[in-house]
Formats: structure tokens, sequence, C-alpha cells
């Protein structure tokens, strides 16, 4: 987790260019941003709001964000600080699990658009039907939920689990059979590493799904000095070309800790950027993809946030406490 501190427009401009994004990263911009960003500090203070920024999140982003993460990583330091307002830079299915750690703080999420394929690719209704019909056969079977879900759907299972504790969370499970929800690569990389019977869900999230084995296999080829950090959501044929199989938090971890000087960073962009920037004495190679996902949050939609106090995200009393119900079982088991 990255607390981070206030640059000049100029010194903005210089971390920024960093990122070999010229177009994007230009004076002008550069100024702009600058200006957003005292602004959104003045209205933090104000309004006593942290913001919270994901891994995936817009470089000019962690600018205002007081945490940096993944999203577990974050509704927990979320629990911790004396905010009134959480500001969540990062998707939706994340800021309801802020709400969820957090029921009295006001969560606001800046764009509502920003939703998440794998997280819609399951509803709790069809994961009750799904599970009471596999429960014919398999009478023991538990439900595993990555936390790259909806509350609703993390209100019904028995525990969830990050990419960094998957396998841990199943196999301290009293049971041989699993069903893992909603990706189904991850959940093949978690059957991969355990004796239980884990049965995945159809899901996957879109930008770790079009990353090939044929991708890796070429830069491999051209950089074999660098390690390969893959995401456990990536297909099997891509996990199995990686040198270290990591979380998002995880490849920061590594690549601060490793003796290596040189990474290709497979998982969204955002993670490069951030690695980029905090790393700048080693080198981080893209094999990555964007979320459009997580890119429609912005500098402007955050500072209208703060302004106008929206989008303000709200559960079910019987939801959230389901839900936290199955995230508080996930840190007892891991
Ligand atoms: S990167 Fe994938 S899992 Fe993460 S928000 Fe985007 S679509 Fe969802």
């Amino acid at each position: 987790m990255q607390t981070v501190t206030e640059k000049s427009a100029a010194q903005l401009h210089d971390y920024l260019a960093r990122l070999d994004a010229p177009q994007t990263y230009s004076d002008e911009s550069c100024r702009q941003f600058a200006d957003i960003i005292h602004r959104i500090r003045v209205l933090k203070a104000q309004r006593n709001a942290v913001v919270l920024a994901h891994n995936y999140q817009r470089p000019e982003i962690f600018e205002v964000a007081d945490f940096v993460g993944d999203s577990l990583e974050l509704a927990r330091q979320a629990t911790t600080v004396d905010a009134d307002v959480i500001v969540f830079c990062g998707v939706h299915f994340m800021a309801e699990t802020a709400k969820v750690l957090n029921p009295v703080k006001k969560v606001l999420i800046p764009d509502l658009r920003a939703g998440c394929s794998l997280a819609e690719s399951v509803t709790a209704d069809a994961l009750v039907e799904r599970r009471d019909a596999l429960r014919k056969t398999y009478p023991d079977l538990q439900i595993v939920a990555y936390v790259n879900t909806t509350a609703d759907v993390k209100a019904v299972v028995d525990v969830c689990c990050t990419s960094s504790n998957a396998v841990k969370v199943v196999n301290a499970l009293p049971t041989q059979n699993i069903l893992f929800v909603p990706d189904e690569h991850l959940g093949a990389y978690v059957q991969s590493q355990t004796s239980k019977n884990v049965i995945s869900w159809n899901g996957n999230c879109y930008v770790h799904h079009q990353i090939t084995a044929e991708n890796i296999a070429r830069v491999k080829e051209a950089l074999p000095h660098a390690k390969i950090l893959v995401h456990p959501e990536c297909r099997a044929d891509v996990v199995a070309l990686a040198d270290a199989v990591l979380s998002t938090s995880g490849m920061v971890t590594y690549a601060k800790k490793s003796d290596a000087e040189e990474f290709v960073v497979v998982t969204e962009c955002g993670l490069s950027d951030r690695l980029l920037l905090e790393v700048p004495e080693k080198k981080f190679y893209k094999a990555c993809k964007l979320c459009q996902y997580m890119k429609m949050i912005t500098l402007e939609g955050t500072l209208v946030a703060l302004e106008q106090m929206k989008f303000q995200v709200d559960l079910d009393e019987d939801v959230r406490v389901g839900a936290e119900r199955s995230l508080r079982r996930m840190l007892e088991l891991s």
C-alpha cells in the first residue's frame, strides 16, 4: 500500500514523463491536473474525506489518493482512518466492499459506469440455483467467491478470497468440494495447487482473458533476462510461462525486493504505470491490457464527486451483513 505526497505542476510533469505518454501528459495537461489536484485536496480537508485508488487507476489519480492498493487492502485501510467520507477510485464492486466494511461512512464512486465484466458474470439468483443443483451430487459443497463479485453475491457464498489467498482459503475449508466463482482462470489456477475438487464458474475478466500465450512467448524470446510476472486471472497457458504468479500487490512487493532488474508485467496496464513511477531504478515492460471500466474514473470526475457528494453507494442491510460475514470468514481462514 502506497501513500503519496503533493507535487508542483513542474514536478508532476517530470514524474508523469517517465510513463512515455507525451500526448496524455503534456505541459498543458499537467498544469490542468495540478490545478484539479489542488482543488481536490482542499475539498478533502473540508469534507474530512479520504481517496482510495486501485492499482489499475490512471497515474494522475494516484496524486490525490491517500492510499493505493488492491481492492481489499483499500477497504480494510478505510476502516482504520478517521474520515467521514470515502471516495473510491476503482470499480463498483470495490466501492461496495468499502461500504460493507465501513457502514457508517459515506462511500462515493465518481462514475457509476465503472462496472466489471467479471463481477457481472454471476448473479446471486443464478449462483443459488447452481449451488442447489450441485449439492445433489456433492452434499458438502461450499462456495468460495473471489472478492471481484457484487455484495449480493458475497451475501450468499460461504467465504470470499483474493487472488493472493485463494489457495489458502480453499485448503482451509472443511470440505472436499468447492464451487469457485466467478473467475474460471483463477479457479483453474487454484485447482492446480490443491487436491480438492474445484468446480469453476464460467466467468472471466475480459482484460486478462485477452492476453495470449503467443503474446507472452514472443516477449519472453525478445527479453530473456526479464522476469515474467503474471496475474492468476490470466489463461492457464499464460500462467505456465510465468516466473511468478502474483496478485497486483504481490507484484509490487516482488519487483521492489527482487534482485532482478527487468520485469514483464502481465496484468492491467495501470499496475505497470504504478511500478514505472515507484521503482524508477528498474525496468518494467508492458505486456498488459487496459481496463475500460477502471479508466472511466478521472481526476475531473473525482473533483465533481467531492463537490456534489455523488454517487453514494448504499446497500440493503441484510446484504451488507451477509457480505461482511463472507469477508470476515476469509480473514479468519487466511
Ligand atoms: S481489470 Fe478485469 S476484474 Fe478488474 S475491474 Fe477490469 S474487468 Fe473487472
